[in-house]
């Protein structure tokens, strides 16, 4: 069932917060042991949660369309008494004392956290195989990658193992994993959701996303997670429009703009092209207006990204030094050497990697040569997309280059790596609402995601047009059972 689904059996009486919470911690821990989607499964505290939840269901108290209904966190989100890793050994026993404003949300709204879930460490990756936890599997095919870097949150709603999901895309870890793994991802305008309790990566790109079946889904979670929080200074103060409730299913007149460079990379896979040109089609079918338009700048997205990004995330991680909390290393005998050795034993590869390249990119010297560069990038990004969406509503392309790769490889060919982000950086670069949905599956028979990005604000646009597209499919329906 979908969230919404679950949602109404509840209110119906036809199941139970506690009977669909105890079949989705038995999915979870069952499929676990294959898919490695989470790193911590809370049965206690959530069947006692769902209990509670289910007096208030009866009673009148909770109203909300997805009260009762079980939800799985990446595990960068702050949950109060549950430990909150990162999947990093730096937070390997971290258990916050306080809960995200995301997760104090859907508390209130009577949802049930089931557990925390896999991911890049520091959601720094793509392919969900940076994990201190160990790499999550692909519930499709398990010799290939989940996509990252929230891939535990779309390997367990693809896999049966959650109902839906919050996840946390810096430049791309919604949408990514959602195209590998054939579920929806949606990653809203920049300051919609609040980011208090959210470890921070990059904190002028990250926003905390849903990671569920299909867009009225995320459109629900949306209405419980969006809004101003005064705890965070980046959240915007607007108006909600009623995300769910705005899902009209229409798209006719709408005028749709298909980027020609995501088409010309040679990077790009062709059975890709196809299945996203065929969903292109489906819009056009229900009185959508598409035409070629022009991006380009996109080969600058990922490099300006890249620098931003990892600029951003040295200054962020100075914060674990082995003093105030995290992992603290043994072996020093003076201040700096505690710093230094904690650090080093700590983080992983490519959080370390990341560290040097934005310690760098920031050092005097190099600061005006790469990191305002970047900016600069950054900036003419923002203004071609300002553009764009004078003339048009939306803008579709590829969720990714490719389908899943094997497991185990891409780490070897970190820039092939980094590469698989093209399509996804420019929405967070710009600060713009993006969704990735299934549209077919490739020969191999790993799905394939098509992205549709709008102008800022315009999320229901973006949600509504993804909609309409699953009214008319069925993609989004079809769930390989674990193999
Ligand atoms: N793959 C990108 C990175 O490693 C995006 C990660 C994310 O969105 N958290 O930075």
């Amino acid at each position: 069932m979908t969230a919404l689904e679950t949602g109404a059996a509840i209110k119906s009486g036809k199941i139970t917060a506690v009977s669909a919470a105890e079949q989705v911690l038995d999915a979870a821990e069952k499929g676990n042991e294959k898919i490695n989607a989470y790193i911590t499964v809370c049965r206690e505290k959530a069947l006692k949660r769902a209990a509670e939840v289910q007096k208030k269901i009866e009673s009148g108290e909770l109203t909300s369309p997805l009260a009762g209904v079980p939800f799985s966190v990446k595990d960068n989100i702050c949950t109060k008494g549950i430990r909150t890793t990162c999947a990093s050994k730096m937070l390997e026993n971290f258990e916050p004392v306080y809960d995200a404003t995301v997760i104090k949300k859907l508390e209130a709204a009577g949802g049930v956290v089931i557990g925390k879930l896999n991911m890049d460490e520091f959601a720094m990756g793509s392919t969900s195989e940076t994990s201190y936890f160990g790499p999550v599997r692909n519930p499709r095919n398990l010799s290939r990658v989940p996509g990252g870097s929230s891939g535990g949150a779309a390997a367990a709603v693809a896999g049966k193992m959650a109902v839906a999901a919050l996840g946390s895309d810096t430049g791309g870890s919604v949408r990514l994993p959602a195209s590998y793994c054939g579920v929806t991802g949606f990653k809203p305008t920049y300051g919609i959701v609040s980011r208090f309790g959210l470890i921070a990566y990059a904190s002028s790109f990250d926003q905390i996303g849903p990671v569920a079946r299909d867009a009225a889904d995320c459109a629900a979670i949306m209405d419980i997670i969006s809004g101003k929080d005064i705890m965070d200074s980046t959240s915007l103060d607007t108006e909600s429009p009623g995300y769910l409730a705005s899902l009209t299913g229409e798209v006719k007149g709408m005028k749709i703009g298909i980027p020609r460079e995501c088409f010309i990379s040679s990077g790009l896979n062709s059975e890709v092209a196809e299945k996203v040109m065929a969903a292109a089609e489906v819009l056009k079918n229900a009185g959508a207006e598409t035409e070629e338009i022009s991006l380009p700048f996109l080969r600058y997205a990922v490099p300006a990204y890249y620098i931003i990004a990892s600029a951003e995330a040295s200054s962020n991680l100075s914060r674990y030094e082995g003093v105030k909390y995290g992992y603290r290393s043994e072996n020093f005998s003076s201040l700096s050497e505690l710093y230094s050795s904690s650090r080093s034993g700590g983080f992983g590869k490519e959080v370390k990697k990341r560290i040097l390249l934005g310690t760098f990119v920031l050092s005097g010297g190099y600061y005006d040569r790469y990191y305002l560069k970047a900016q600069g990038v950054r900036a003419k990004i923002k203004k071609n997309f300002d553009e764009i969406f004078s003339r048009y509503d939306l803008i579709l392309c590829p969720s990714a280059p490719d389908t899943a790769p094997e497991s185990g490889r891409s780490l070897d060919d970190p820039l092939k790596m980094y590469l698989s982000d093209i399509f996804t950086v420019s929405a967070n670069l710009a600060g713009l609402p993006a969704i990735s949905f299934p549209c077919g599956n490739d020969s191999s028979g790993m799905p394939v995601g098509v992205q549709i990005i709008g102008k800022a604000m315009d999320d229901v646009k973006v949600l509504n047009a993804a909609h309409a597209y699953q009214k008319l499919t069925d993609f989004h329906k079809n769930f390989a059972e674990v193999k």
